[in-house]
């Protein structure tokens, strides 16, 4: 068997040795000459002057790589030709016919050989200009890029000529340019695009996906250009037909539809850097990725990572993790403060400092949300509960077409009795009285009855005592209080040991206990980081921890920081590091293991990102360690400590990971749901 084997693989050897590959062999050998003292050198390539036409086609496999980058690229000079409307005609997705028409400015017939030859623009005089571009376009490819792979026929005409000019092309060959009847403005018509480049042609979709980015494209452009006319259509079928508008919110509308336009949130931020206006969307609208972050920098669409990581940073706490904000931000910079020349379609670009307008955007949509209501409505998570006559006023929302109780589906009203009757399977359920309720359940009452007795405590319960709870004020209540207010029920109840159930004058709130404590940690603890006073525990021993090099070297460039949330590190030689004290409120948690995760967080904070935002989510972090978990039972007393502190912060909405803290029921839609009105 075994000399089988080795006849077999030496068989196979000498034969799988291919002519073709002995053949390259010899050749290179061939290739080198020998010098006179022995050694190899290379054989000398020829250098070459690319034909034109090569180089066109290299310039267009940047630019132009499918359909949806021509109407990118054509709406682009139309944008920047002045034009109030355009007309974007496709057949196939883009891939047998696009035709884009404007109103703008048009090309001097002299001109439109030159409108399609590489490297010519009309946008840049001198190299000056290259850092202060004030139009879409500069690079002057485009056209020539697109003329050297399809057929192409331009017409154009300006206004003072009565007559407009037609120039045909078939990749690099010209036809005679000849007059013809047009308004000014100017059309180019692009067929059989990647017809003399067929690894490109190959490697187009079918032409509905192709359309898809086609749409997208167009999107981008009419988004960034309200003010502008735009009609997009497919095979004869009218797609988006848009008058020009002001209101920008008209034009997301158009594109989006009811649910998110209903549901944007106006931001505006203008100093001496940065200007920014547009639209945040309420929490409730998110998505799975982040292609619904409309970015404009200076009416160009561009994608950034670090300002994606600012909008995220801004929603935090508000969405649930893996869900992406969705929003519309018109920004306006210097144009001198901004390289747009680094990406061949110019979708990236480089700021001078992009750390202020990071910092600008953050700051500007948290304030926002500081400002708002935020409180997650039942129907956002799919109750179908009938909200349209909601009293609770919810500025972020205000004309939402949600189902009204004629309309609610049945799927909804499915959820509705599982709902109730996942209600009424709770035991300790009591209602609430009939009469006296507080004005403002979470200031008013204090714990009527004394904490549970301990016989009624699981043998988990041991949170009053739990020193993660300590900055929770559990303490008693002064007794005269508790005396005055005897007769008063509890200020709300736990349900499934991981709800709250309380109640307003508006109506009822459930909240989920973690996401309530964690919010309230971080305040605690960021205010005791803010004035230096958060207690920390000294280590008997301190522990060596053991760290990768990249942790090493980010945990003693954050030394301070770290100190700032209580982890007290020095350097131990090579990557190891000794821990001599860590923030009490972790003490459950075995500190190296913190440490740990404390660096992970630095460590995919990883953009340039201020200071402030670090300490932020290390502090989020340490809250969600730190505090009660779904399934731990809380005392009477502990619940009514919980949620007195519910108001003391004005976002308590939602916990820092992005589920809702609370949802919320008005008198009305309960008394909906019971048929009382
Ligand atoms: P760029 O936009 O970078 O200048 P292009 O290849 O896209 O390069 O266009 C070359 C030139 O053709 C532009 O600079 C402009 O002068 C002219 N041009 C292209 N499209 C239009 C249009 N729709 N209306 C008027 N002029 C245009
Ligand atoms: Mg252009």
């Amino acid at each position: 068997m075994g000399y089988n084997l080795g006849l077999y693989f030496s068989q196979f050897r000498f034969h799988s040795t291919p002519f073709n590959v002995k053949r390259a062999l010899s050749d290179s050998l061939e290739s080198k000459r020998r010098t006179e003292q022995g050694a190899f050198i290379a054989r000398m390539p020829i250098i070459r002057q690319l034909p034109v036409s090569l180089v066109n086609k290299i310039a267009a496999g940047e630019v132009i790589e499918r359909p949806a980058s021509v109407v990118k690229e054509m709406l682009e000079n139309s944008i920047d030709a002045g034009a109030s409307m355009i007309e974007v005609l496709v057949e196939g997705g883009g891939t047998d016919l696009i035709r884009i028409s404007d109103n703008g400015c048009g090309i001097d017939p002299e001109q439109l050989e030159l409108a399609l030859a590489p490297h010519a623009t009309s946008k840049l005089k001198d190299s000056e200009d290259l850092f202060d571009v004030r139009t879409l376009g500069f690079r002057g490819e485009a056209l020539a890029s697109i003329a050297e792979i399809s057929h192409l026929t331009l017409r154009s005409r300006i206004a003072s000529s009565d007559s407009g000019y037609e120039l045909r092309t078939q990749g690099p060959e010209r036809e005679a340019i000849k007059p013809c009847a047009m308004s000014v403005g100017t059309t180019i018509e692009v067929r059989h695009l990647f017809f003399n480049t067929p690894v490109r042609r190959k490697f187009m979709k079918t032409p509905s996906t192709e359309m898809g980015h086609v749409v997208e494209a167009f999107t981008r452009v009419a988004l960034a250009f309200p003010n502008v006319q735009m009609i997009l259509s497919s095979n004869d079928r009218v797609q988006y037909e848009l008058a020009a508008t002001s209101r920008w919110a008209d034009r997301i509308r158009a594109f989006f539809g009811d649910e998110i336009a209903d549901a944007l949130i106006s931001v505006e931020h203008d100093d001496d850097k940065v200007k920014v206006r547009g639209y945040v969307t309420d929490p409730s609208v998110s998505r799975s990725n982040n292609r619904m972050q409309y970015l404009f920098l200076n009416g160009r669409y561009i994608r950034d990572r670090a300002l994606q990581h600012a909008l995220s940073e801004a929603y935090r706490g508000l969405l649930m993790v893996g869900r992406m904000p969705v929003c519309f931000l018109q920004m306006e910079i210097d144009p001198k403060t901004v390289d747009v020349n680094v990406h061949p379609t110019k979708v990236e670009v480089r700021f001078e400092d992009s750390g202020a307008i990071y910092s600008r955007l953050l700051h500007t949509i948290r304030h926002r949300f500081l400002t708002s209501n935020l409180v997650a409505k039942a129907r956002d998570v799919g109750l179908g509960i009938p909200s349209s006559s909601d009293p609770i006023p919810h500025p972020l929302t205000p004309n939402r077409n949600l189902p009204t109780s004629e309309n609610t589906s049945a799927g909804s009203n499915t959820a509705l009795m599982d709902w109730a009757r996942s209600q009424q399977s709770v035991p300790t359920f009591r209602p609430f009285p009939e009469s006296g309720f507080p004005t403002d359940p979470f200031r008013a009452v204090l714990p009527v009855q004394p904490a549970t007795p301990p016989t009624a405590i699981s043998p988990t319960n041991n949170i009053a005592t739990d020193p993660l709870l300590d900055s929770i004020d559990f303490s008693p209540k002064p007794l005269d209080a508790l005396e005055l207010i005897g007769s008063t029920p509890a200020v709300g109840f736990q349900i499934h040991n991981r709800y709250l159930v309380t109640q307003d004058e508006a109506g009822m709130v459930i909240i989920d206990q973690h996401a309530l404590h964690e919010r309230i940690l971080f305040e605690q603890i960021k205010t005791k980081v803010l004035s230096k006073s958060l207690a920390r525990q000294r280590m008997l021993v301190p522990a060596t921890v053991q760290l990768t090099s990249a942790e090493s070297a980010m945990a003693l460039e954050s030394k301070e920081m770290l100190a700032e949330i209580g982890f007290e590190i020095e350097s131990f030689g090579g990557d190891m590091i000794v821990l001599n004290a860590y923030p009490s409120i972790l003490s459950k948690r075995a500190p190296e293991e913190m440490l740990r995760q404390v660096l992970e967080a630095l460590m995919s904070g990883g953009k340039k990102v201020n200071a402030q935002d670090v300490l932020d989510e290390l502090m989020n972090m340490m809250a969600c360690k730190a505090a009660i978990k779904a399934g731990d039972r809380l005392s009477d007393s502990e619940i009514s400590a919980l949620l007195e502190q519910r108001d003391l912060y004005h976002d308590t909405h939602h916990c820092p990971h992005g589920r809702p803290t609370a949802l919320f029921f008005s008198r009305e839609q309960l008394d909906k749901m019971f048929k009382r009105i």
